[in-house]
């Protein structure tokens, strides 16, 4: 490709919302240009990179036995309704009519449509395992679009859906499915983490769910993982254990005290010269389940975080909120002062993680004042709560089985692989023959990965303060040559060069521009292709030399014409 010629353009500067490093460069090396808030025009350099994530994908999928189908991007409401997903997607999903005022929306996600399809053609477990996948467009109209293509709202997706006749077929797809994205990322050239996911209230112990993050500091996910015992998980789903807690076992009678103008736990503790950890705090949260709403008050210890999806699972609701002020009034409850010792119209729940023998400061339920000495076998009846794993892991505490302390690193999702059981095959009441001649609920698995996102992922974790640094597998192109010349004569040798690059395979953008070296150099650097052949006149005229340069570790090589191939098939297998 010729720049003279090309179709591209560099920017000194971007829009202020452009926060992390691949946005940003993205923007700047002419990738992508915004078209709307989460909505992105792939430029030709960022599509090649996008087509190249496409074919390994692809091919990885097809090695694993999956077959490539393409869904129609629109889907008729009818199919979300039969399942049930209509109302439950929420505003995340955009909802349109045609002009017969049928109901449709842009594809979220497409279990309904596979499951659809699955009906239509497979009646029997002979035709089981079966694998089917796609790459296309989504549509989710996120709360906070943001980061490029990190979170867009329209992006695309790899979606696979297998089908089983049982449990131990469905394991087995799924290792194939985990081996088969080891594979697509370990050639992507990206250093990722597989963890353990969060499966929602359905999924039981038995479902299993795994993330594959890439590491980045940039990356929206926390991860919870231990070096010695090799745990890791997103932080939404970690199981840990609180450790070294200093409580107080000293017993004593509830008793009120002052504490007026001190409402946060900090503030209460540091007043009453109490670690964090002796306090607890309530929370309230309205669940919303189908039409009807109801409210649980969930006791964390003072210095722990609730962990919103944990609950959420715990409860089975379809969404959770934190209680507005009036719902608090409502309910009687005093915001700021609530404690485990209120009664309304809620149920209660106690993180597991607090000793039910230990005494703790709680808030009182009356303005200004908090309670000493709450003992939650002596103070509480035993029929008006539960225990449940609630928390929120944090550094330092110990795995489950207490063999190593864990530590928190940030991840970029870009795969998500899922046991989904019966609930879609239910959901649409899709049933198959067994090879006993029994009616049977299919079980399913759903493997996502996002392709556009695994551009901007890659881009974090390679580039510098000159531009992008591509793996070579996904690069938009091979070689960066770039030609400093102003004499007529040597036009001819560059072309020679460029065209025998590409005879070798090579995918070469060639800088025949007219322009300074800074301007191209810059422009390469930022660009970021593995390799740059820069043919200097004065160097071929006077040396005979051409100069390489790595652009991973800016290693510069000046070799004659006659050795160029070899030299930069040498380099690029070293890559
Ligand atoms: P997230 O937690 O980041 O919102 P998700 O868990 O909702 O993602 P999945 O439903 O598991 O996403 O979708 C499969 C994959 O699609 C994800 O692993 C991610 O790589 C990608 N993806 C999801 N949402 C977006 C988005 N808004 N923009 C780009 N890629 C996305
Ligand atoms: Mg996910």
């Amino acid at each position: 490709m010729r720049l003279s010629t090309g179709f591209w353009q560099t920017f000194k500067e971007v829009p202020a919302d452009a926060e992390i490093a691949s946005h940003r460069l993205m923007l700047r090396a002419g990738l992508i240009h915004k078209s709307g808030p989460g909505l992105f025009n792939y430029l030709p350099f960022g599509l090649k990179a996008i087509s190249k994530i496409e074919k390994i994908i692809r091919e990885e999928m097809e090695k694993a036995g999956s077959f490539e189908i393409l869904m129609s991007v629109v889907t008729p409401g009818e199919l979300w309704k039969e399942s049930g997903r209509w109302d439950l997607m929420g505003d995340l999903m955009l909802k349109i009519k045609d002009k017969g005022e049928r109901d449709l929306c842009i594809s979220p996600t497409n279990e309904e449509a596979v499951v659809d399809i699955f009906r239509k053609s497979v009646k029997s477990y002979k035709s089981l395992p079966l694998n089917l996948f796609q790459i296309n467009t989504k549509f989710r109209d996120e709360i906070r679009p943001r980061f490029g293509l990190m979170r867009g709202r329209e992006f695309t997706m790899k979606d696979a859906y297998s089908f089983h006749i049982d449990k131990s077929c469905l394991d087995k797809g799924y290792q194939i499915m985990y081996e088969a994205y080891e594979n697509i990322f370990n050639r992507l050239g990206l250093e990722f983490s597989v963890v353990e996911a969060d499966g929602g209230a359905m999924a039981s112990g038995e479902a299993k769910t795994h993330e594959f993050q890439v590491l980045a500091k940039s990356g929206e996910d926390e991860i919870i993982y231990c070096k010695e015992t090799g745990y890791s998980a997103n932080i939404e789903k970690a199981q840990t254990k609180r450790v070294n807690l200093n409580l107080n076992f000293d017993l004593a009678p509830l008793s009120k005290v002052e504490t007026k103008g001190k409402q946060s736990i900090q503030d209460v503790c540091q007043f009453l010269g109490l670690p964090e950890e002796q306090s607890l705090k309530a929370l309230v949260y309205k669940l919303i389940k189908g039409d009807e709403e109801s409210f649980i008050m969930v006791i964390v210890h003072g210095d722990d975080q609730l962990n919103d999806v944990k609950l959420l699972n715990y409860t089975s609701a379809d969404h959770i909120t934190p209680a507005t002020d009036k719902e608090l009034l409502d309910l009687n409850l005093v915001k700021g002062y609530m404690s485990p010792l209120a009664e309304g119209n809620f149920t209660k729940v106690i993180d597991e993680s607090i000793n039910s023998d230990a005494f703790f400061v709680i808030g009182s339920d009356v303005e200004d004042f908090h309670q000493l000495n709450f003992n939650i076998k002596r103070d509480l009846p035993d029929s008006t709560y539960s225990f449940a794993d609630l928390r929120t892991a944090k550094e330092g505490d110990q795995t489950l089985d207490g063999l190593g302390t864990v530590k928190i690193k940030r991840g970029i999702e870009v795969g998500h692989i899922f046991q989904l059981g019966d609930k879609y095959t239910k959901g649409l009441d899709v049933q198959i023959l067994d090879n006993q001649g029994k009616t049977v609920y299919p079980l399913m698995g759903c493997y996502g990965i996002g392709v556009t996102r695994i551009v901007a992922a890659a881009i974090e974790q390679n580039h510098d303060e000159r531009g992008i640094v591509w793996p070579k597998s996904i690069s938009p192109y091979d070689i960066h040559l770039v030609r400093l010349a102003k004499k007529k004569e040597t036009e001819a040798i560059v072309d020679d060069i460029y065209q025998e690059l590409r005879d070798e395979g090579f995918s070469v953008v060639y800088d025949d521009r007219k322009a300074g070296a800074g301007f191209k150099f810059k422009d390469a650097d930022l660009l970021g292709l593995p390799i740059r052949v820069v043919f200097g006149e004065r160097d071929y005229l006077q040396e005979g030399a051409i100069e390489i340069i790595v652009r991973k570790t800016n290693e510069k090589i000046k070799i004659p014409k006659s050795s160029l191939i070899a030299k930069i098939k040498e380099l690029w297998s070293s890559l």
